[in-house]
């Protein structure tokens, strides 16, 4: 097993706490906008769209599925009166690498047990994930009818580029 990495961040987090200035925020997002990502380590969200702490939120997951964020979504248009959305998936996508069998097969090999209950959501098409989840939010009667935005980010240059409705 390798070293846990709770030292390190722990030495950055005092580091940044030592800096840091923004400790009167309000909890609503100051630019009223919410972004759903990739959790891709290579896409950092904040800095590649230019968010300071306190401008937007940012919910993650595999693929940056807008169906597996939806919870977040209402909350965050709900209670923190967020009134557009930002989607962003990505070149070289771990998503586009395995099917729904794949990965259950691998979780009854290593695991044991049976994960046909989830949907895990790979896609083989980046521009088509796009425009199915941004379809998903505006079909969603829990989702409020606001500007939406999806983006494919290119992991070589730093670029998003517009998927085009
Ligand atoms: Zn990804």
């Amino acid at each position: 097993m390798s070293a846990s990495v709770v030292p390190e961040i722990e030495a950055a987090n005092g580091k940044y706490a030592s800096q840091f200035t923004k400790g009167d925020l309000p909890l609503p997002p100051g630019r009223k906008f919410l972004v759903v990502a990739c959790m891709d380590a290579r896409l950092d969200p904040a800095r590649a769209l230019g968010l300071e702490e306190g401008d937007a939120h940012v919910i993650r997951n595999a693929g940056g599925r807008t169906v597996d964020a939806l919870r977040s979504v209402v909350i965050s248009q709900q209670l923190l009166g967020t009134r557009e959305i930002i989607i962003v998936h990505h070149t070289d996508c771990g998503m586009l690498t395995f099917s729904e069998g794949d990965i259950r097969a691998k979780i009854r090999d290593d695991l044991g047990e049976d994960a046909d209950h989830i949907a895990f959501l790979p896609f083989g098409d980046l521009k088509k994930s796009v425009l199915d989840d941004i379809q998903l939010l505006k079909k969603s009667p829990l989702v409020l009818d606001v500007p939406i935005t999806g983006y494919i980010y290119d992991v070589k240059t730093g670029k998003v580029e517009k998927v085009e409705t």
